[in-house]
């Protein structure tokens, strides 16, 4: 088994479900007592939030570069950023380490392919729905077509991942508000919608709704654990 390492503290609240998801997957292949092999390093996300509303994408980049070389000096032989949004830095973070990174839009891209789905709705921060380092990796590299909300809608998505999910707060209003959104993108032509910020599963889950949802930090795991029993 390989050595999994993980970018995480982005925020916290989700690396929890990378850790249980991690090893669980590897429970699941393994059985018994085995759990996943994992370093985690976990940044202060008020540092890296504060980097975001500055527009300092530079700055950030350098503090997770510095990070990832630490996740692979304590011995990771791969790399997880476990966020969307710190994606745009992913060639800054890539260029400072020499294991693979696996890039969570990939890991979400394929199973899209896989589902034959090639129009698909994607959630996030502002910066995943309204910067094109994420959706253009779709669109380029995997012929998938994106459809994001409106300015109103992605207005609310933001707003709840930092107001509420990056502090552990899930409130049902909200969760009906994403659900309402949800709606609308797959009555707009997507077969599916992405969950493409690693709290969003904290608050909306396949139960609440029939519109088929990918979900970034499963997927992203789920590569993972792949990739580390692929010896
Ligand atoms: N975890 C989030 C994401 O997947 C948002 C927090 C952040 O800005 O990194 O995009």
């Amino acid at each position: 088994m390989r050595v999994i390492g993980l970018l995480g503290g982005m925020s916290w609240e989700s690396t929890q479900g990378y850790y249980r998801a991690l090893n669980e997957g590897v429970k699941a292949a393994l059985g018994g007592f085995h759990s996943a092999k994992i370093v985690i390093i976990s940044v202060d996300f008020a540092e890296i939030e504060a980097l975001q509303q500055q527009g300092d994408w530079q700055a950030a980049g350098d503090l997770l570069a510095s990070a990832a070389q630490n996740v692979e000096c304590a011995g990771a032989e791969c790399l997880l950023i476990a966020t969307n949004t710190m994606h745009k830095v992913a060639p800054a973070i890539e260029q400072a380490i020499t294991i693979p990174l696996l890039h969570i839009a990939d890991a979400t891209a394929e199973q899209l392919k896989l589902d034959g789905i090639t129009r698909v709705g994607l959630l996030g921060t502002r910066f995943t729905m309204e910067q094109d380092f994420y959706t253009s990796r779709l669109e380029e590299h995997f012929g998938i077509e994106v459809v994001v909300p409106g300015p109103v809608e992605r207005e609310v998505i933001h707003r709840v991942i930092f107001d509420e999910l990056c502090q552990g707060r899930v409130e049902e209003a909200s969760r009906q508000r994403y659900l309402k959104i949800i709606d609308s993108l797959y009555a707009q032509g997507a077969q599916a919608v992405i969950l493409g910020c690693t709290e969003i599963a904290m608050l909306v889950s396949q139960r609440d709704t029939v519109v088929p949802l990918y979900d970034t930090t499963a997927l992203h795991a789920q590569k993972a654990v792949a990739w580390s029993l692929a010896e």
